[in-house]
């Protein structure tokens, strides 16, 4: 579907740069002032015969330019001489009635001026829509200078010299750095791929909100497999023009090929990579045109000759066109979490090297104040201590300093689910702890845990993430009564060990009876109600009252028998609870492998998302 373009109508023709364009232009030009010497043959006149043209009444007009004459007869014929210096009887001219024309230039212009006024034209308005479209772009290369350069990537190359950064300065994130660490040794020495015949995968996506590190993590592969990198931002390929995007796609790989091995960066890939057929109108057309291509130049190198890895991040990865994720293309997701308590301390001792910091400052108490800051955020907090002990004149920056950059931030960012109280915190974890536990112990009904964390995260304090084992489209039963036991946990474990219930489960609820009333209305997975589909769409299909009743009442002992479950569950396994609370306390994140560990459980075949 890559290789059928919707659009082949349009301006610039796709496969046709702006440089052939304006060639053609020129070519255009040159033709037009061959014919209009065609059209009509001079005569050279000595000056002589000239003159007695003139006192014959035989010439109407001439037109001079310096020592050039050209002119016209009496009878329409025309003619060219040359004059001798500074002699010339404008009188005699005047007296035989001959309109005489000066041009400053020489004698070529005027031949060229008809040509030249429609050229001119025509570079005005290209200088005008190049200046445009230049104005728009990043500073520096924009505007006319740009007008040889519209089809030119506006990828910025760094050479390896260039690239300063490595993983010893992207602090945390070590399941990212692992996961990217095969590809930095194919960069580093493809052949040994090739060798055997390896396919390396083309595209990795990173995934994770602003400020988490993507693009720093994209800069330091560069910089450990010391190969040229190219930059771009996904914003930057969308022009007013369409074609452009894809010109500048089609341009950038082309670099890229001559520079392999190299990376490919695109950040904010969401910007070009959303789902096609999203929106109306010319500006749409042209980002789908500019995906397209980059679609189409994903499948057209070859790894194991044209070692290229494209690097993409984004933090909509729930936007992007499912065509850009297939095999061959960004196959391989790389996560890139907000840090957990360890990352944190370990990001601001990265950031705090810079800086003049006070001898008691205890980081990883920072760290522990400072749960849902991104590595942006701590390197802003660092600096915004500095200016804080600055301002006051201070040698050092003191712990103070950071108290109030904390609070400043933090009011900035109005992330009011920070301020955690470190009951919230115990709260939470004994809530996810729940989650988790259900899940590991229904190991048929469930998806493999992928992770738990009480980072906040918006609006919610905590996550157990799952990963499917396979894509999902179908669920039996047991598999949903699964589901909604794990989503009973989090509320079973809270009143077990606090005695009281918090609003945290709210989300959980919903989810749960969600799935439940599907059983009962849409799957026939209830024995009363047995195998009729009840829609629930209005107007399609009306149920008596006392099927409503027995529908509720169907939902809720769905959802009640898996509530005892959990309970069973997790009363049977209070020590697991408590040491999976308490570890989750002290890291806020806990992998799968990590969880296995400290409970002593045989991991489940886990699933890797490649
Ligand atoms: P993103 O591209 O995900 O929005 P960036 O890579 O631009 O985030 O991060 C912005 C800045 O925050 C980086 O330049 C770096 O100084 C700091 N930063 C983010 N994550 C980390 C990290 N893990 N270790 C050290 N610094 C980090
Ligand atoms: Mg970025
Ligand atoms: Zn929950």
């Amino acid at each position: 579907m890559n290789k059928n373009f919707k659009k082949n109508n349009s301006f610039p023709p796709k496969n046709m740069s702006w440089t052939v364009i304006l060639g053609l232009v020129v070519l255009g030009l040159l033709a037009l002032v061959k014919l209009n010497e065609m059209t009509y043959t001079i005569d050279d006149l000595s000056y002589s015969s000239f003159l007695r043209k003139v006192e014959k009444n035989e010439v109407k007009k001439v037109n001079v330019s310096g020592k050039d004459v050209q002119g016209t007869l009496a009878d329409g014929s025309r003619f060219e001489t040359v004059m001798p210096a500074s002699e010339f009887d404008w009188d005699l001219l005047r007296n035989h009635g001959v309109e005489v024309a000066l041009s400053s230039e020489s004698g070529l212009f005027g031949m060229w001026s008809l040509v030249g006024s429609f050229a001119v034209l025509l570079l005005l308005l290209f200088f005008m829509l190049f200046f445009r479209q230049g104005s728009r772009g990043s500073g520096g290369n924009g505007g006319a200078g740009n007008l040889f350069a519209i089809s030119r990537s506006k990828a910025k190359m760094f050479m390896p010299s260039a690239i300063k950064v490595t993983f010893k300065d992207v602090a945390g994130v070590s399941e990212a750095k692992e996961e990217l660490q095969d590809v930095i040794d194919y960069l580093k020495s493809p052949d040994k791929y090739r060798r055997l015949g390896a396919k390396m995968t083309k595209g990795v996506l990173l995934v994770g909100g602003p400020g988490t590190g993507k693009t720093l993590l994209a800069r330091a592969v560069a910089g450990e497999a010391n190969c040229p990198f190219f930059s771009i931002s996904g914003s930057d390929f969308i022009e007013v023009f369409v074609g452009v995007g894809a010109a500048r796609v089609r341009d950038l790989f082309s670099q890229a090929r001559k520079h392999a091995p190299c990376i490919v960066f695109i950040d904010e890939i969401d910007a070009v990579g959303r789902h096609r057929g999203s929106g109306t109108g010319g500006g749409n057309d042209e980002r789908e045109q500019t995906l397209n291509q980059l679609l189409t130049e994903m499948d057209g190198f070859d790894t194991s000759n044209e070692p290229i890895i494209v690097i993409a991040a984004t933090n909509r990865p729930d936007v992007l066109d499912r065509a850009l994720l297939r095999p061959g293309r960004f196959d391989r997701r790389v996560d890139v979490p907000l840090p957990d308590l360890v990352s944190r301390e370990q990001i601001l001792q990265v950031h705090a090297k810079n800086v003049k910091i006070a001898d008691d400052i205890d980081f990883k108490k920072i760290a522990r104040g400072t749960p849902g800051f991104t590595g942006a955020d701590l390197e802003n907090l660092i600096n915004e201590a500095a200016i804080a002990a600055s301002k006051k004149n201070s040698e050092l920056v003191s712990i103070d300093d950071f108290e109030e950059a904390r609070d400043k931030i933090l009011l900035g960012k109005e992330l009011k689910t920070i301020s955690l109280t470190e009951e919230d915190r115990k709260m939470t974890a004994y809530h996810e702890a729940g989650h988790a536990l259900v899940q590991l112990m229904l190991p048929e009904d469930t998806d493999p845990l992928h992770k738990v964390s009480i980072i906040p995260r918006g609006r919610s304090l905590g996550v157990t993430h799952s990963m499917p084992e396979r894509e999902k489209y179908t669920m039996t039963k047991r598999e949903a009564e699964g589901v909604i036991t794990v989503a009973m946990g989090g509320r079973v474990a809270e009143t077990l060990v606090f005695d009281e219930v918090a609003t945290g489960a709210a989300n959980d609820f919903e989810k749960a009876t969600d799935i439940a009333r599907s059983m009962v209305v849409r799957y026939g997975m209830s024995g009363a109600l047995g195998t009729v589909h009840y829609s629930q769409q209005p107007g399609e299909f009306v149920y008596s009252q006392k099927t409503a009743e027995l529908i509720d009442t169907e939902v809720r002992n769905i959802i009640d028998g898996c509530y005892q479950r959990a309970k069973q569950i997790i009363t049977d396994n209070r020590d697991k609870l408590e040491t999976l609370a308490a570890a989750l306390l002290e890291k806020e994140t806990l992998q799968s492998g990590e969880i296995y560990e400290l409970l002593d459980i045989k991991p489940r075949q886990e699933f890797k998302l490649t």
